[in-house]
């Protein structure tokens, strides 16, 4: 038998399949989709079985055999290794890299793997005077005494159990167990051979036998049953008790805020909504829909229903949320309604923890999977529906490579399970909104609150007449009157600083202006060395202005601030306001970010000033008042998804305040309140925003009307990085065709990381059959030969951003 292997080498001359011969005695336990150790080279390294063959073209005798078997059932499924090449191409990456991210980290890690009794009276003769009298057996045993094939056959019956043992004690949780032997009449007959003085023994086999159950800890033996430590031993030495590790999962910790799942009647409009869906399920049609309902407008409530119906249907349903607002309270919401059936996956999780609830999936325990951008690869064999909330997120694009976007995967595996897709948003990105307006997605939509809350009055404040009035501070006078209304009335206030991305444009503080490439309508980014501006998308650069060029003004400068400046103000302004302040250095640690927010929602702060990190998720009746502090940052992001990203943010900020009884007020201070994408966000009219933003993005040939890709070339020596990001640039320009725009090189927004300088080449296209396979060429060229000087190149397929 010959098998295929992808081993765990990404290098150019590697990325593909090599054939090794199957040892005898490995035969039966060969399966596609389980890793084996194969020697590559004098060293052994890990792979994965993509095929099984009956006979190879290459002379056999070259062939090496595979060395070991590490996994006794397939961790990769035939869907996902079917997957794992489209991955491999649709993002160009190794292949070996799509089949690693679909796994859990722990399991990179090197297994024991025990084979443990299940149902005794099923097994042949054969396997039992293996075990003899014990009850687990190492794998080993069964390979040494060549019964793997009899030992598999028991295994797919049930009457034998595989479980893995992480070396690393760390990774499985185990709590040892004393099990009282089956055999009866053994333990009665010990019982009678004790002597007079062994009256604790005595008690202890009394007690155990009366007891309903036959596994006990050490603790409630000597509280319970009231014996000692060496009691019990003496029992472990007699072979009455035995002792074992078993196998638990950790216990994650959820908070509990508001303790009951609230099961309420759909209205109208989300009955509409959820008939679509359901009817999808019912004609197993993989239909993707947009669901877009501004923000409480119950979306979440269908997404719950879709998946009940999933369940019911005996069905799994994997629920994506962005990693940011995979808070406790959403994660609550999904067990208050589905209990155990629940698997919830995030960055917040130990490995361990990772991999406790991955084994959940696998193992078929549980029907629903929560989680971030990875639960998308959850190996489920049933979907029932695949969901994806916030699906404008950025995060659910990965960065690094495999550089999949989790809509891409959720769709692919729509079509594969015959079940449909719900992207859910109230700011849809412009590119599922555009596919839904051509009728590529279905459009579902919720217009009115759930529960039939006012949105939240929004206030845009000109922080430029602020300036002109004298006041330097960064809070508005009617911000700073509402805050100090809203501390005495003790209610909550949340106060948001715009940090994303990179901030680094310069802003007239007199009249808003900043200083914008002609051909891109892009901010041009500062760059330090030379006190120049630049576009990073055509390469413009300009000295910095001392005056603006609108309105001659000197207070033209950075922009950008701290949330621990913003907090030193505070505390001037107010300094009886309890503040909790949640950024990244405040999160750090494990669980910190669950802790300010409970804290928050104990009452225990009267304001909570954050970045991003607060934008989502935050559900709490008390905060009436929202103020953003600064617009700005985002909408002069020097990317073409600016005035997206701050209308989505606006948006969703917006949406903290007053959910609940109490009516909420925002303001949102800004040096452009002109600015289309802030004024649409007053009243979350996303229709106007997405048209006008559609009528930019045409004229500035940006998606959704073209895609792009972006071509990156690092080198610690800049004239290095320059040289060979021309030579990828002019060898694109001259394979492509001429209908694709070929922009560069150019410096990148951020210019150098990690001592790496870095530059770029942007593709525009409509339409580019020739792109994959060019892009493969490049990439050859490149692993082939400029990846010895030191180059490093990635390409980047719609990106989400390009500095
Ligand atoms: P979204 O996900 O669109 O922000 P949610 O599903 O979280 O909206 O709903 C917002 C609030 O309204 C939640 O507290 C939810 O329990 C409640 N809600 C949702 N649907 C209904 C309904 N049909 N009747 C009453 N309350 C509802
Ligand atoms: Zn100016
Ligand atoms: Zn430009």
């Amino acid at each position: 038998m010959i098998v295929e292997v992808i081993v765990d080498v990404a290098a150019y001359p590697i990325d593909r399949p090599f054939d090794y011969v199957v040892p005898e005695h490995l035969e039966d336990l060969v399966e596609r989709g389980s890793r084996v150790h194969v020697p590559f080279g004098n060293r052994k390294v890990q792979g994965f079985i993509t095929n099984i063959k009956g006979e190879t073209d290459i002379d056999r005798t070259k062939l090496k055999e595979v060395l070991s078997i590490i996994d006794v059932e397939p961790v990769i499924t035939e869907e996902l290794l079917e997957l794992s090449k489209w991955m491999t191409k649709k993002t160009l990456c190794y292949e070996i890299d799509a089949l690693q991210v679909m796994l859990p980290a722990a399991l990179r890690a090197s297994y024991k793997k025990n084979i443990k009794i299940m149902d005794s009276s099923q097994l042949d003769d054969e396997i039992l005077e293996l075990f003899g009298k014990k009850e687990v057996l190492p794998y080993e045993e069964f390979e040494k005494a060549g019964m793997l094939r009899l030992m598999k056959r028991h295994l797919i019956e049930g009457s034998l159990l595989l479980e893995n043992i992480i070396k690393q004690q760390t990774k499985v949780k185990t709590v040892t167990k004393y099990t009282l032997v089956e055999d009866k009449q053994f333990i009665i007959d010990q019982l009678n051979k004790l002597t007079k003085q062994a009256v604790k023994q005595k008690e202890l086999i009394e007690w155990l036998l009366a007891q309903e159950r036959n596994s006990f800890t050490m603790q409630e033996m000597i509280q319970t049953a009231a014996v000692s430590n060496a009691t019990v031993h003496a029992l472990i030495n007699k072979k009455i008790l035995l002792k074992e590790l078993e196998e638990v999962y950790r216990e994650i910790t959820s908070l509990d805020y508001q303790d009951r799942d609230n099961r309420v009647q759909l209205t109208t409009e989300q009955k509409a909504a959820l008939s679509h869906i359901t009817n999808a399920q019912n004609n197993r049609e993989n239909t993707t829909f947009l669901l877009h309902g501004i923000t409480g407008s119950g979306k979440t409530e269908i997404y719950l229903h879709a998946i009940e119906k999933s369940i019911a249907e005996g069905k799994q349903a994997i629920m994506l949320v962005p990693e940011i607002s995979l808070t406790p309270q959403m994660t609550r919401r999904f067990k208050l309604r589905f209990g155990d059936q629940v698997a919830v996956m995030h960055s917040g999780l130990s490995t361990g923890e990772k991999f406790d609830e991955w084994r959940k999936i696998w193992r078929g325990e549980v029907m629903v999977v929560v989680g971030a951008r990875s639960a998308v690869f959850a190996p489920f064999k049933d979907l029932g529906v695949i969901i994806l909330d916030e699906e404008h997120e950025s995060s659910y694009k990965q960065e690094d490579t495999p550089r999949y976007h989790a809509r891409d995967v959720a769709i692919w595996r729509s079509e594969y399970h015959k079940c449909p897709v719900i992207l859910g948003s109230a700011t849809p990105s412009l590119e599922s909104y555009a596919r839904a307006s051509k009728g590529v997605y279905t459009l579902l939509t919720l217009t009115m609150r759930a529960k039939e809350q006012a949105l939240p009055t929004v206030n845009i404040v000109d922080m430029r007449a602020e300036l002109k009035n004298g006041n330097r501070s960064m809070f508005s006078v009617p911000l700073a009157d509402s805050i100090r209304e809203k501390l005495e009335k003790k209610e909550q206030i949340v106060l948001f600083l715009n940090k994303r991305g990179f901030s680094s444009f310069v802003l007239c503080r007199d009249c808003g202006t900043v200083v914008e490439c002609d051909q891109c309508d892009i901010s041009l980014t500062y760059h330090r060395e030379g006190e120049r501006l630049k576009c990073h998308y055509c390469g413009h650069e300009e000295p910095v202005p001392h005056q603006c060029p609108e309105c001659q003004s000197e207070h033209i400068r950075f922009f950008g601030t701290g949330t621990q400046k913003v907090e030193e103000e505070i505390t001037k302004l107010f300094p009886y306001a309890r503040v909790l302040r949640m950024d990244v250095d405040t999160t750090r640690t494990k669980g910190s970010h669950e802790r300010i927010l409970k804290q928050f929602g104990d009452g225990d702060a009267d304001i909570l000033l954050g970045t991003q990190m607060i934008a989502k998720g935050l559900d709490f009746p008390n905060i009436t008042l929202v103020g953003v502090l600064n617009a700005d940052t985002t909408l002069h992001l020097a990317d073409f998804r600016a005035a997206e990203k701050t209308f989505q943010l606006m948006t969703q900020v917006s949406g903290r305040a007053g959910r609940h009884d109490k009516e909420g007020i925002v303001f949102i201070q800004t040096y452009t309140p002109e600015h289309y994408a802030i004024e649409y966000s007053k009243d979350q009219l996303y229709e106007p925003f997405y048209h006008n933003e559609m009528i930019m993005r045409k004229q500035y040939e940006y998606p959704p009307f073209y895609y792009v890709t972006l071509v990156q070339v690092t080198h610690e020596n800049v004239l290095l990085a320059a040289e060979y990001a021309k030579l990828a640039t002019d060898w694109l320009r001259g394979n492509l065709s001429s209908t694709s725009m070929v922009i560069g090189p150019t410096a990148s927004a951020i210019s150098k990381i990690q001592n790496r300088y870095r530059y770029q080449c942007l593709i525009k296209y409509k339409q580019e059959p020739l792109l994959i396979e060019k892009l493969q060429q490049l990439i050859k060229i490149y692993r082939t030969e400029w990846i010895k000087k030191g180059v490093i190149l990635t390409v980047d397929l719609d990106p989400s951003t390009i500095l």
